[in-house]
Order: structure tokens, then C-alpha cells, then sequence
């Protein structure tokens, strides 16, 4: 019976409504409990049918007997010195995923994960270290988010203003979550579009799909290099998906229109920051009039590289800027709780699930 009740936070808003009609309908019941479900979920983020007080007990009852809300269960919270908090969710079968709650003075943005684990590998990652666990539904995403919102609130941090999809798993290798997901936040619980950046490491199909979206979702490529051999080296999907190929889809996405395009670049000493990539990273970006985000590599139990000298990084950021790139360089927030990019999980994948440990090597 579990699992067949179907998830309430895993139904796009359009199905929600359609659902809920046929199950009021078949019991009899007015259309208005349909707006008044849907606002226990989306705007009062309930995390049962029982909290639903305007509903009759029996109508609780009868709701709870036919779905589910699946809100994971909180496993730990870190708090960092600088504010930046990580939930460690437990999922209903015992999976574990991270998410970062980042406030700075005008925002606050959430990071989540959209698969548990990740079959990327890309050698800098320590996610990509853990390898893959499972594919997250949409309402496990959604749940990052209304918990999160919810914490927020409750300790007067304001509302979330942004989301990236930032923490663990390539989310255009789980396209079938990913994309209602973005809908249910979007439509239900009304994040603008503009609010909601994906990442990814260059899954074409994904990229091709977000541009065909009406609404003007942010795109994140996780670039790391500007040359296709080293950026093979860092990013196995490179392979599958080479950047000459990657370039042209981020170029359909700009001719969709009124949608804006990030590069991610990791920088790591004397791996990817050669001051003679400035220029070709600088023609990428030009080409597709992305931002340049330059993040000092976080290091990882897995590889003994270190971040680039900040020399180095000062150097990346003038060059881009001289050539007219929009360019900016990220602190790490969280470190001293791992919760800065790429760190996501590492642990309880050696402590809990006790599978391939990053210290392992390649
Ligand atoms: N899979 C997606 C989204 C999750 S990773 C992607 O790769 O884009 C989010 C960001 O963290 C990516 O830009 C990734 O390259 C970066 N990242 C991963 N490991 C890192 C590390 N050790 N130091 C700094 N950034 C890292
Ligand atoms: Fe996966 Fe992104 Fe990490 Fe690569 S960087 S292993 S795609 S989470």
C-alpha cells in the first residue's frame, strides 16, 4: 500500500488538481477542497493531512488513506561560523542527500540535490568519488526545499530566495524528477523561474529541454576548462558529450531567449589554471555571453590538489574582465561544516553507507 499512495509533493500543480478532483469528486465532496489541499501544500508547506484543519477528520482520514506527503526526515544540521546550514535528509527507504541553506545580505539561496550520489565521476568531486546511490522523485527535490523554507522561517533567516541545483547529482541525468520539480517550485510554490539555477556538467539532451521551457530558467555549465583533453581529464562525461557539442546547445539556449548562462570554473593549482586558458575560457564565454563564476577548488580526501594561489586566481579574474567577460570570483561558504561545492555527502558515504571510500583514489 506504501508504495502505491501516490506523492502529493511529487504531482506537477496541474496533475495535483486533476487528482484531487477525482478524489473529492468520488467521495462526494465540494471542488473547493481541491484549493484548499493545494494551499496546505503550497502555501503553508503542511507536512501531513492532519494539519489540514479546515478539512473534516473523515476527509483527513480518507486523504491520508489514498497519498502520501513524503517529506524526508532531518538526519543532522550543521551550522557554519559564517550562517551557511546543511540538512542531511533521511529519504523514506534510508538514502541520504544534502542540502545548504547560503544567506548572504540580499539573499538567501538553497543548494539541493537531485540524485543521492552521482554516476558522473568527475575527479574533482567528492560526490562523484561516492558514486551513484538512486535517482531522486520530484517530490524528494520539492522536499529539500519545503523543509528548508520551513527552517528558514522558523528562525527568522526569510524566505528562500534562490535555488540552485548545485548540491548532489548531475540534475539533467535525472531529467524525469528534474523537470517537474522545476514546474512544482516554479507554479506552486512560486519561485521565479529567474531564481532557479541548474548545473550541470553538459548533459546536451538537458540543456536542449530547459531551453524549450517557456519560463526563463537559469543554466549553470560546469566548465573547468575551455580545452576539450584537460577538461576529459576532470569531466569523464566529456567523453559523450564533447564541448564543441555542448557549445551549440548552450547556444540554442541563448536563442530561446531572455535566458542567461553561467560558467563554472573550479579552479585548481596547476591542474586547469594556466594563465594561457584565460583567453580561450574568455572566447567561450564571449560566445554565449556567459558569466564567468571562478570558485577555488575546494580540496577533497580523494586527490592532494590544492586551489589555485590567489595570484592566480586574481590573474583569471583580471584576464576575463580585460577581454569583457562578466566575471566574478566565489568564496566557498560552509567550509568548516563541508558544506562548500563538491563535498556534499562524503562523509556519511564512509560512515553510514560504509561503500567505496573517497580515500580510496581512482
Ligand atoms: N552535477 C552538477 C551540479 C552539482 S556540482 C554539476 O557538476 O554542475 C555543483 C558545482 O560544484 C559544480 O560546478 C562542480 O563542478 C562544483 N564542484 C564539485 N567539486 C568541487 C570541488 N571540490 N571544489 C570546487 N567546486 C567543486
Ligand atoms: Fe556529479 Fe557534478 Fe560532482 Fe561531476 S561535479 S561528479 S557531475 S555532482
Amino acid at each position: 500500500m506504501e508504495a502505491t499512495r501516490p506523492d502529493l509533493l511529487s504531482l506537477v500543480p496541474s496533475d495535483l488538481d486533476v487528482t484531487l478532483a477525482a478524489h473529492f469528486d468520488a467521495r462526494g465532496e465540494p471542488r473547493y477542497r481541491v484549493a484548499q489541499v493545494r494551499r496546505w501544500l503550497y502555501e503553508k508547506g503542511a507536512r501531513d493531512v492532519a494539519e489540514m484543519s479546515n478539512l473534516p477528520l473523515v476527509e483527513r482520514a480518507a486523504l491520508a488513506d489514498a497519498f502520501r506527503v513524503d517529506e524526508a526526515s532531518v538526519a543532522r544540521v550543521s551550522v557554519s561560523g559564517d550562517g551557511t546550514t546543511k540538512h542531511l535528509w533521511r529519504l523514506s527507504d534510508g538514502e541520504m542527500v544534502e542540502s545548504v541553506l547560503i544567506p548572504t545580505p540580499r539573499r538567501l539561496t538553497l543548494c539541493v540535490s537531485s540524485q543521492a550520489g552521482c554516476a558522473v565521476g568527475c575527479t574533482f568531486c567528492a560526490t562523484g568519488w561516492g558514486g551513484f546511490r538512486r535517482q531522486l522523485s520530484a517530490g524528494e527535490i520539492v522536499a529539500q526545499y519545503r523543509a528548508s523554507a520551513r527552517f528558514a522561517r522558523e528562525r527568522d533567516l526569510g524566505g528562500v530566495s534562490n535555488i540552485v541545483f548545485m548540491g548532489m547529482g548531475e540534475p539533467f541525468a535525472n531529467r524525469k524528477a528534474l523537470f517537474p520539480a522545476l514546474e512544482i517550485l516554479n507554479t506552486g510554490y512560486r519561485v521565479g523561474a529567474r531564481r532557479i539555477t541548474v548545473s550541470t556538467v553538459g548533459v546536451v539532451p538537458g540543456i536542449l529541454e530547459l531551453a524549450r521551457m517557456p519560463q526563463q530558467f537559469r543554466l549553470a555549465l560546469s566548465l573547468h576548462s575551455p580545452d576539450p583533453a584537460l577538461r576529459l581529464e576532470l569531466i569523464p562525461l566529456e567523453k559523450r558529450y564533447p564541448l564543441p557539442e555542448v557549445m551549440e546547445a548552450l547556444a540554442a539556449f541563448n536563442r530561446a531567449g531572455g535566458k542567461r548562462i553561467t560558467f563554472e570554473y573550479t579552479l585548481i593549482r596547476g591542474v586547469n589554471d594556466d594563465p594561457a586558458l584565460i583567453a580561450p575560457l574568455a572566447g567561450l564565454a564571449s560566445q554565449v555571453d556567459a558569466f564567468v563564476n571562478l570558485i577555488p577548488f575546494n580540496p577533497i580526501a580523494a586527490q592532494d590538489w590544492k586551489p589555485s594561489r590567489p595570484e592566480r586566481i586574481r590573474e583569471f579574474e583580471a584576464g576575463l574582465a580585460l577581454r569583457g567577460v562578466a566575471t566574478a570570483v566565489r568564496e566557498p561558504r560552509g567550509r568548516d561544516i563541508d558544506a562548500a561545492c563538491g563535498q556534499l555527502r562524503a562523509h556519511e558515504l564512509v560512515q553510514v553507507a560504509g561503500t567505496r571510500a573517497p580515500a580510496e583514489g581512482p
